[in-house]
């Protein structure tokens, strides 16, 4: 492409609203151009990246056997009412009604439609497995739209959705997908981690999220150092330590403790380290009334587990404190498992601590010397806390480290929680009907580009791996407007990496050479060949990868560069 037919919309400015670097880059680079809260056009150069990300996408997932088609944005509600949906989603969906006063939504996903053309289509376990997908366009009506196209509001997806007459064929699948998902996060050049998740809204048992490591990321993981353990925090179990707890050595002591309200504050004046406080959480339990949650000191409340356990109201819900003073006759600083009026589930951690500190269930006391089995009930005990740095690996393997992710992929097994709600059959070899199992499978295509530029910059712009980058190469000739031979060499050099099938820009807009090189490597260009009378008279190019400190001189000749792209 020559750059004269091809208008760059680059800035020096940083833009005062984006606030990652990545957002920053997109819009100083050209990439992008907001039209609205959380919506994104493409500016061409910007669609040269996401147009080969989806390529790559494309490529891995038909190698993998996936089939490609292509589903309207625009979805009934019928749909969403089946499945159960249509009521749960929150307002991250739009729905909206056409002249007709028909219900619609814009797909923020799509295992209903899916479902309803299978169910048209496949009748026979002749035509399973089979995995349907399609790169288009999604809309979550998201409640903080930032960072760009890292978290948009219509946004590019891939996704996936398989069909099997067996949980094992569904599992098979689901690993053929995790192999697919590392070959395709492999050649974006990013360094990534599949890591186990939570399943979410979409439900379903199994399930792992492929995260971009970076610091702007807004996930956290929990990844073991020495082992291979790794989750995001959300999902990360917890275990009991496997010691038994400390025997009870002191008596219990009822302190005054007036307006010491935290547990920070309370181990402080009790001079106690926070690990040696129990705290009492109360929440709506499920069935109607009150349950007690007990969690160590030092350790925070994991909503999505407490929000799973049995006992326990979904979605969760923490009582009011003016509900918390009825039952308990205190303020929510002061309650303890002594005397609890309500049920009490303790988290793993919490049983195990002996002689602690905790409320006294009455204003402005707290106990110190607590144990549990003596002073209160064993409680009934499970994991409900969130995973801390420090903490031994789930697996036994490693110590817990945190890291930062952006979430590029997910993939699920569903089981077949939609097609038993839409009632999709297929006839078995017997020619009995059988409610066939799902998987799915996602990956965010325009938070990608993002994604790889947050991993990959400098001071200068975007630094592309050479798989994704709108153009691999630039050259830039210097006066050749005054020069015949700087001009010749440029556009043979030019016509040769075009017929050799390279990705090539020419800078021919007659630019000074500081402003073509910012240009270059603001908006990424892996490689640049610079041409100039001087170097020429050496029948010499200067060639400089992005990354690299210094320019170096190569032979002025066609095969010199390739040689260069193919290193
Ligand atoms: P998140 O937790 O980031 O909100 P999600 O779990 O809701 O994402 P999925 O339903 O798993 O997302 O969607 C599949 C993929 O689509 C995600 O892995 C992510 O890469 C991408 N994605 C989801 N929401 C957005 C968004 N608002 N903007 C851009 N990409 C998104
Ligand atoms: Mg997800």
């Amino acid at each position: 492409m020559r750059l004269t037919q091809f208008p760059l919309s680059t800035s020096k400015e940083t833009p005062a609203d984006a606030q990652v670097v990545s957002h920053q880059l997109m819009l100083r680079a050209g990439y992008i151009r907001q039209l609205g809260s959380g919506l994104y056009s493409w500016l061409p150069i910007g669609l040269r990246t996401l147009t080969k990300i989806a390529t790559i996408v494309r490529e891995e997932m038909n190698r993998a056997g996936a089939l490609e088609m292509l589903m309207p944005s625009v979805q009934p509600a019928e749909l969403w009412q089946e499945s159960g949906r249509w009521d749960q989603m929150g307002p991250e969906m739009l729905r909206f009604k056409d002249r007709h006063q028909n219900d619609f939504c814009l797909g923020p996903t799509h295992e209903e439609v899916v479902c309803h053309h299978f169910r048209q289509d496949f009748r026979s376990y002749r035509q399973l497995p089979v995995n349907l997908y399609q790169i288009q366009a999604k809309f979550r009506d998201e409640r903080r739209p930032r960072f760009g196209v890292m978290r948009s509001r219509e946004f590019l997806m891939k996704d996936a959705y398989s069909f099997h007459m067996t949980a094992e064929d569904l599992h098979r699948e689901y690993l053929n997908m995790r192999e697919a998902y590392i070959r395709i996060f492999t050649r974006l050049g990013a360094e990534f981690r599949p890591v186990k998740a939570d399943s979410g809204n979409i439900g379903g048992a199994l399930s792992e999220e492929f995260h971009i490591l970076a610091g702007s990321g807004e996930d956290l993981l929990a990844v073991a150092q020495g082992g291979s353990y790794a989750a995001n925090v959300e999902a990360a179990e917890t275990r009991p330590s496997g010691t038994p707890r400390a025997a009870a050595s002191k008596r219990v002591e009822k302190v005054s403790t007036p307006g010491q309200k935290t547990c920070e504050q309370v181990a402080k004046f009790m001079d106690v380290p926070l690990s040696g406080k129990v705290k009492l959480l109360v929440v709506k339990a499920a069935g109607g009334g009150l349950i007690g949650i007990a969690l160590r000191g030092d350790h925070q409340l994991n909503e999505i587990k407490a929000a799973k356990h049995p006992k326990v109201a979904s979605p969760l819900t923490m009582a009011a404190p003016e509900e918390v003073r009825k039952v308990f006759g205190c303020e929510v600083g002061y309650l303890g498992p002594v005397g609890c009026p309500v049920p009490l589930i303790a988290d793993f951690a919490a049983a195990e601590v002996a002689d602690f500190v905790c409320g006294a269930n009455e204003d402005d006391h707290h106990l110190r010397g607590v144990n549990w089995g003596r002073d209160c009930a064993e409680p009934e005990t499970a994991d409900l806390r969130m995973i801390a740095e420090g903490d031994p690996s789930p697996d036994g393997v490693g110590t817990i480290k945190f890291y930062r992710g952006i979430e590029g992929g997910h993939i699920f097994q569903l089981g077949t929680k939609y097609t038993q709600a839409m009632g999709v059959t297929v006839l078995d070899a017997e020619g009995k009907a059988v409610t066939p199992e799902m998987g799915c499978y996602g990956i965010g295509v325009t938070r990608l580009v993002a994604a790889v530029i947050e991993q990959n910059h400098d001071a200068s712009g975007i630094i592309w791996p050479d798989a994704i980058a709108p153009f691999r190469v630039i050259i830039c000739p210097i006066g050749s407007d005054k020069s015949a031979a700087v001009k010749e060499a440029a556009e043979g050099l030019y016509r040769d990496l075009l017929a050799a099938g390279i990705d090539v820009a020419l800078d021919d807009r007659g630019n000074r050479p500081g402003s073509m090189f910012a240009d270059a490597e603001l908006i990424g260009i892996p490689h640049r060949i610079v041409i100039g009378d001087k170097s020429l008279a050496n029948a010499q190019f200067e060639y400089k990868h992005r990354r690299a400190e210094k320019a170096e001189m190569i032979a002025a000749s066609s095969a010199a560069v390739l040689e260069r792209l193919a290193a």
